[in-house]
């Protein structure tokens, strides 16, 4: 029916003051209720669930819980290894034992060995006599086959070399051209105490990014001793670095390195489902969202040894569920919606590079990526912050909010987060992605969470979580995925 014939009964509203009702609202079709979100998140934050830590039985149950859910939203599976499941290969390793020695002319150098943290991927490995050379940035083609050597590299890039890729893509590129070691040299005492934290505890990666040989880290002043040893000024020689011919140098020294690794293989998972467009050739959206989180996070005989992650990220889930259900049952969209329930996003948005390593849909295909991450914190009626804004979505976000009648925050505080969430994975791809909550625009009541239930055993579902915010995003989300699946509304 069109608003013409309406106009008799919309006048008579109108006189009775409840136009702007009619106008600002969304849909009612696609008003998600808080109590639907409540469910899943009492079901996913549950103690059964363990706290949802990858390689776990909490993840069996978790991911079955989710493909079930995306089963009865009617959901087909959009997993490419096997129904529902894209199959995520982590490592994760702790260092057991390391030692570095250099010696010069059969000497070796006094080092102080809390200046060099060591680290690799293999349970035992070791190099024997193997020369030290200096690659500086390790950025230039000018600089000599690296096979077999210890290359020390400068971590920290000069100002204003946006360009030069980030340390980590660097040093990998030499290991998996041969280095036999690569050892960043840290740009200040602070930085290498956080760095060594890092090596200290280990961590997680892809099985994919799994590179050969031993990654370390030195303090300058370490480095310092190692070129004083053979005559060589470091000031002149981080300046000669920079030049773009750079053609690296031999330190005159020999070292040995050992490192003794705990690592364990495993198999983890992402979760994929779509609802099916008319015309999938027109592009696809995703909606993304991580179900994992850091399972028993206190040791044996606390008196609560679970992390639940009920708003961390049990409440994206809900939502994402919810959101499904409303899109396969509303009108069919023109371009496949897809939903990504990612693995390992606490372990560094691992299952979302995953994704975009293997994708479900070709990344030039996927028009646009909402993230939900932590959205239940907020009351109803609070505005909407956009974690990612100034790109091609802020004109159909604004569009969504003008049917929804939802304020949008004005600023950009919330980009502070930007790269802490899967949606920075797809960015990197040059994907528009955006990640769109309420909870992340009340500033003191987000740091209040963050400074006190997050990441540990007390983010739980109680009778006081505030779900309205989140059931006001949900709603919004509807919206905004349908204006997105619509190539007549959008493209990127
Ligand atoms: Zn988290």
């Amino acid at each position: 029916m069109s608003i013409r014939c309406q106009w008799p009964a919309m006048k008579s509203l109108l006189f009775a003051g409840l136009l702007p009702l009619l106008i600002a609202g969304a849909p009612p079709g696609d008003i998600i209720a808080e109590a639907d979100l409540r469910a899943h998140i009492a079901e996913l934050a549950s103690d059964a669930y363990q706290g949802r830590a990858p390689g776990t039985e909490g993840q069996t149950r978790t991911i079955g819980y989710i493909a079930d859910q995306f089963s009865k939203a009617g959901l087909v599976s959009a997993a490419t290894d096997r129904p529902w499941f894209q199959t995520v290969t982590l490592v994760e390793r702790s260092v057991s034992a390391s030692s570095a020695i250099f010696t010069r002319d059969g000497k070796p150098l006094a080092l102080d060995p809390g200046q060099i943290a060591l680290r690799g991927w293999q349970p035992l490995q070791a190099v024997r006599a193997a020369s030290v050379v200096f690659f500086g940035y390790g950025i230039s083609d000018a600089l000599p086959d690296p096979s077999g050597a210890v290359v020390l590299l400068l971590r920290d890039t000069p100002q204003g070399s946006g360009e030069i890729p980030d340390f980590a893509t660097r040093r990998n590129a030499l290991l998996r051209g041969g280095a036999a070691a690569v050892i960043g040299i840290a740009g200040g005492e602070t930085a290498f105490e956080s760095l060594r934290r890092g090596y200290r505890r280990g961590g997680t990666a892809l099985a994919s990014a799994v590179t050969p040989g031993i990654d370390g880290v030195m303090t300058l002043e370490a480095a310092s001793a190692l070129f004083h040893s053979d005559g060589i000024d470091v000031a002149a020689l981080v300046e000669e670095a920079g030049t773009p011919d750079y053609k690296g140098r031999a330190i005159g020294l020999e070292a040995d390195l050992s490192v003794e690794m705990t690592l364990r293989r495993y198999d983890s998972f992402n979760v994929i489902g779509k609802v099916e467009g008319s015309a999938p050739e027109k592009g696809a959206v995703l909606v993304t969202g991580h179900w994992d989180h850091l399972g028993l996070c206190r040791s044996e005989g606390a008196a609560d040894r679970i992390c639940n992650g009920a708003v961390d990220n049990a409440s994206g889930i809900a939502l994402m569920i919810e959101v499904a259900r409303k899109l396969r049952f509303g009108p069919q969209p023109v371009r496949d919606i897809y939903f990504v329930a990612t693995t390992a996003e606490e372990n560094g948005l691992l299952g979302a590079r995953a994704f975009v390593e293997r994708p479900a849909v070709p990344l030039d295909r996927i028009q646009a990526v909402l993230n939900v991450d932590t959205v239940a914190l907020a009351p109803k009626g609070t505005p909407i912050a956009v974690i990612g804004r100034g790109g091609k979505l802020d004109a159909p976000i604004a569009r969504a909010a003008a049917i929804t009648g939802r304020a949008i925050d004005p600023d950009n505080e919330a980009d502070e987060y930007l790269s802490r969430q899967d949606g920075a994975v797809f960015a990197e791809k040059g994907i528009p992605a955006v990640m769109l909550v309420s909870a992340f625009s009340d500033k003191p009541r987000l740091d209040a969470y963050l400074s006190s239930r997050y990441h540990g055993p007390d983010d739980e579902l109680t009778d006081t979580t505030e779900l309205g915010g989140a059931a006001e995003d949900a709603t919004f989300h509807v919206v905004l995925a349908r204006l997105l699946a619509d190539p007549k509304e959008f493209s990127r």
